[in-house]
């Protein structure tokens, strides 16, 4: 039952085959029996069921909220929700309870879905793996699946089973596991850099960060204000159309949000590939780009080329630069955003109380990993007097040059860009940690970043298996505020490759194997 799409699902309760509660249920013990991916960090049961009980009524009266009504969601532990502990995977939040939830968070609850838990993250966000939050890292649910397994013995890659699990990607690393397993039927992430396209291609989801603005950020525990977007994952590009529809929309307590109302789509299969133009930036051929990777995104070039699309290259000069540029201005915002964190408040507070000052200076100590005081004294190094119009300034004017590469090429008549969202597939965990949280980031968020510099809507989809058996996923670009162009493109591209599932081999719950089946026989 859990292994179908949200749109399956929504259609199952509608028809009275599951009620909320039993489907409730069962996506809360298989959370349990699956806790050794560390994909949640709060599992929210009583509320959950308490939302499920409300939803059954809301059923059995016939006045059902809209397509989310009783399905299993899972969020990001940097969304603020009401009453349920809000960690950002971090000491100095750690026990802290918000007063309200995230309009996003809100918009959810508002339709009928039922929140099952808060998943795991890099601390605060940081980060490209899933491995830098105080819960510890999060397991790619692939490490389990069949078709890693049978390869790796194979290969002989794996010799020791349980050192050799491999990395979500990251931040929203919980979240891309959540949907992965089976555990719930969409979950939010957020999207600074690429944190949620990033986890979704290393655990073959779909991963669809929005145009900045679309999208409230109220709630949303920043990172990089003039960057965040919160992210949706789900197991296929029509849950991510129906959950963005709950989502979108202007909100008073975002001014960034646009007012123009959004009007909700319903996807088409069918795209007139003829009418088609898409883009293949040149600056994409990356040094590290696997070669496997590199086959599939021409493969896929091919796809299009085939169903009578254009398919140019173009030119992105600028690109290159999104990684250093992003470097200075996600540090100077992070040393203003975090300054709120000082003991007072909310959080974390030291019990070293000699003065204020050596208060404030333990509760930071205490309360960050070395990756977020790293971050804090770089971007106070950017911003001091002598350094801000060499840095900072000039930063925000590159930034602005990025933007404008992708002006010019939508302004050319590319409808969408097509380019790797990763470099290769995951890797191993004892791997990841080899090098630091900001090489990796670096060379993570390559292909993603540039993005979120411009504010343009992306998405993953997931593509193919490599020759490990591991998931590889390609992105979309679109224009600003063209979602449904954008997603019509990936739904048909998704249509097209017919990514295989997951086979979860490895994940026994009480001595048996959990699903086994290529369909769930309860829907056939
Ligand atoms: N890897 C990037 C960073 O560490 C992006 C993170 C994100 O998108 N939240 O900042």
């Amino acid at each position: 039952m859990l292994r179908v799409s949200l749109r399956e699902i929504s259609a199952a309760l509608k028809e009275g085959r599951v009620s909320p509660t039993e489907l409730c249920q069962r996506c809360l013990s298989f959370i349990k029996a699956t806790k050794f991916l560390n994909a949640y960090i709060t599992i929210a049961e009583d509320t959950a069921l308490k939302q499920a009980e409300e939803s059954e009524e809301r059923y059995r009266r016939g006045q059902i909220l809209g397509d989310l009504d009783g399905i299993p969601v899972a969020v990001k532990d940097n969304f603020n929700t009401a009453g349920i502990e809000t960690t950002c995977a971090s000491n100095m939040l750690k026990g802290y309870i918000p007063p309200y939830s995230a309009t996003v968070v809100q918009k959810l609850l508002d339709q009928g879905a039922v929140l099952l838990g808060k998943t795991n993250l890099d601390e605060f966000a940081m980060g490209s793996g899933s491995t830098d939050g105080i819960f510890g890292p999060v397991r790619n649910p692939w490490s389990y699946s069949r078709q890693y397994r049978e390869k790796s013995v194979q290969n002989s890659h794996i010799e020791n089973e349980d050192s050799n699990w491999l990395v979500t990607g990251g931040s929203s690393g919980g979240s891309a596991a959540a949907v992965s397993s089976f555990t719930c039927f969409a979950a939010l992430g957020s999207d600074t850099g690429g944190s949620t396209r990033n986890p979704a291609a290393h655990c073959g989801v779909v991963g669809l960060k929005p145009t900045y603005g679309l999208i409230s950020r109220h709630g949303l525990i920043p990172l990089v204000n003039s960057m965040d977007v919160p992210g949706i994952l789900t197991r296929c590009v029509d849950d991510a159309a129906i959950v963005l529809g709950v989502l979108a929309g202007h909100d008073p307590k975002d001014s960034t949000t646009v007012q123009d109302p959004f009007k909700p789509f319903e996807l088409t299969s069918f795209i007139d590939a003829s009418k088609l133009c898409i883009g293949i930036p040149k600056e994409y051929h990356a040094p590290g780009l696997s070669s496997e990777t590199l086959a599939l995104w021409s493969k896929a070039a091919d796809l299009f080329e085939n169903a009578g699309a254009k398919v140019i290259e173009v030119s992105l000069p600028h690109t290159r630069y999104s990684i250093v540029c992003y470097h200075v201005l996600c540090t100077a915002e992070v040393a203003s955003n975090m300054a709120r964190f000082d003991g007072l408040e909310y959080g974390h507070r030291s019990s070293m109380d000699k003065s204020t000052e050596v208060m404030y200076a333990a509760t930071r100590r205490e309360g960050f990993n070395d990756v977020v005081r790293g971050r804090i004294l770089s971007g106070n190094y950017f911003l001091l007097k002598q350094n801000y119009e060499t840095y900072f300034i000039k930063a925000q004017k590159v930034r602005r040059l990025i933007a404008n590469d992708f002006v010019n090429v939508f302004r050319n008549g590319i409808d969408v860009l097509l380019t790797p969202t990763t470099l290769s597939d995951t890797i191993p965990y004892v791997e990841f940690i080899k090098e630091d949280n900001r090489t990796r980031s670096a060379q993570d968020d390559i292909f993603t970043q540039a993005a979120n510099m411009a504010g343009l809507p992306a998405i993953t989809v997931p593509t193919a298996l490599s020759e490990k058996g591991l998931p590889i996923g390609l992105q979309f670009i679109g224009r600003a505020f063209q979602e449904q162009q954008l997603l019509t493109v990936a739904k048909w591209f998704e249509n097209q490759v017919k990514f295989p599932m997951i086979q979860l081999q490895g994940m026994m719950d009480h001595g048996h194997t959990i699903c086994h089946h290529q369909k769930s026989a309860f829907f056939s």
